[in-house]
């Protein structure tokens, strides 16, 4: 018999007083008689019976933590507490051994950081375990909501030539010989002798390829590894994340934003019927570590009421002019206790406003339109006023701007002139604006954190901890 069973389906089995397999990990042994054992299918362990009495001693003292093990025996109704069905051995097969000197993974509480050191072996503990299947259903959740509604997937380039925000954080791509590294005549990098003969970067957004494919596929979505080398040390930034990013013809802002507001509910209320289990202990989690701070930073919901408030209510829509006359006239704004006061219209909303707009004001999602085009992208499109651009962000409890995104400037003229003030080169993006040469009309997209929705949904404090191997300042580890 070799065909093993999974934990999460021994754990549901109606039948009793069956033969089965089992194999995993060892999360604990106690008493020399029962096993703790987890396959990663479930956070819940098999408890698996040992007759100590006929076992051998040499085989027992290896049954220790983080021990793979094969086991056979009899699933039978338990009798101990904690536990419905446990498995009685007949035999134990150790296939890989882990010596409890060195296993740095031990049955206690380890701290985040010293598991972030140990992320090779992190997912072995229940809260990482947790996160990740949820991750799974979270990005299972994004397609599946995209494909129902007839949208295609469109891989656009990891490696561009573009910097689509002109921000200039990207990570340059080159095989240069960096000791050796081609010059002209006046002493400036040759990038003609380089591989794709000019320079080029990793990609920070798949936004304006994802444009093209909606001019003629009408609607797109991107999901892909994106890259921002900004030196910011975050608990919600990393070196490499993943972006969700849906372009859709024929959208005007409303319709953008009712897509992301439909998309965030559908993959949050997917995850929370998928993971019921995985939500709950990361629930609990966050309840214990509430518990160690000061009563008035304590959150007054838990982690799945908060998800629960999210799915039942409208997310609150108003436009940046209407937020800053809300700050304005707030008391942190009045009692100075804001780091950075509120300057008046035209500045960029530091993340404390966003999150008393959030947290403190609406206790909500918050969607914020027509924000000052001096603060935002070339490619947005240019309300009446002259002032403002149809973006959109989306701020979320705890994690602040969770969602970036507009209407494009679908006119050719305003777009042009809109590049020359800000200095961005058309020529270079050329194929960019043929779009608005031929065939060009209305249409709206943005692009969603896929880390910084993991965050909420887990209830985590640092993004590095939703990402199986975070890519931050100085570290590139595993
Ligand atoms: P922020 O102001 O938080 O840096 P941004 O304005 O740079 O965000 P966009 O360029 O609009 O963000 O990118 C779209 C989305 O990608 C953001 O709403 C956010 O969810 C996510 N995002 C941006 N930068 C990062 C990063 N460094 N790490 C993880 N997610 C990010
Ligand atoms: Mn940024």
């Amino acid at each position: 018999m070799s065909q093993r069973t999974k934990i999460k389906a021994l754990l549901q089995s109606q039948q009793t007083e069956i033969d089965v397999t089992v194999k995993g990990w060892v999360r604990a042994f106690r008493s020399n008689r029962f096993i703790a054992l987890n396959d990663g299918s479930t956070n819940n362990n098999i408890q698996i019976v040992v007759d100590f009495e006929n076992t051998d001693p040499a085989l027992l003292k290896r049954i220790t933590v983080g021990a793979a093990l094969s086991v056979e025996g009899k699933l039978i109704a338990s009798l101990g507490k904690g536990q419905t069905v446990e498995v009685v051995a007949t035999e134990i097969e150790i296939l890989g051994d882990s010596d409890p000197e060195k296993y740095p993974i031990q049955p206690k509480k380890h701290s985040l950081e010293f598991l972030r050191e140990n992320a090779h072996l992190r997912f072995r503990t229940s809260t990482f375990g947790a996160i990740f299947r949820v991750r799974n259903s979270l990005a299972f959740a994004v397609h599946q909501f995209f494909q129902e509604r007839g949208f295609v997937y469109l891989h656009t380039p990891v490696i561009t030539a573009s910097d689509a925000e002109g921000a200039g954080e990207t990570f340059h791509v080159t095989n240069f010989d960096l000791d050796n590294i081609p010059k002209t005549e006046t002493g400036e990098i040759d990038f003609k002798q380089d591989f794709f003969g000019r320079a080029t970067n990793l990609t920070v957004s798949g936004q304006l390829e994802g444009e093209l494919g909606a001019m003629a596929l009408s609607d797109i979505y991107t999901f892909g590894p994106t890259f921002r080398a900004e030196n910011s040390n975050t608990t919600r930034h990393l070196a490499e994340f993943w972006m969700i990013e849906p372009e859709v013809a024929f959208n005007d802002l409303v319709d953008n934003m009712d897509l992301a507001e439909d998309m965030l509910k559908y993959v949050i209320k997917y995850a929370l019927d998928k993971n019921a289990d995985d939500i709950e202990f990361l629930t609990q989690r966050l309840t214990e570590e509430e518990k160690t701070k000061p009563q008035n930073e304590r959150s007054e919901m838990t982690l799945l009421e908060k998800l629960q408030f999210c799915l039942n209510n409208d997310f609150e829509r108003l436009t940046y002019t209407e937020a800053i006359d809300i700050l304005k006239e707030s008391t942190p704004n009045k009692k100075k206790k804001f780091v950075y006061p509120v300057e008046g219209w035209g500045t960029d909303l530091q993340s404390e406003h966003e999150r008393y707009l959030v947290e403190k004001h609406f206790k909500k999602p918050v969607i914020l339109t027509d924000y000052p085009k001096e603060i935002k992208a070339f490619y947005m499109r240019q309300n009446d006023d002259g002032k403002t651009v149809r973006a959109m962000d989306i701020l979320f409890p705890g994690i602040g701007e969770i969602v970036g995104g507009s209407q494009r400037e679908e006119r050719l003229d305003k777009l042009e002139q809109r590049m020359n003030e800000m200095g961005i080169p058309t020529e270079e993006l050329w194929w960019y604006l043929d779009t608005r040469r031929f065939g060009s009309c209305p249409h709206a997209g943005f692009g969603l954190g896929f880390e910084r929705l993991v965050l909420f949904v887990t209830g985590m404090g640092n993004i590095r901890d939703v990402i199986p191997f975070p890519r931050f300042p100085k570290n590139a580890e595993f």
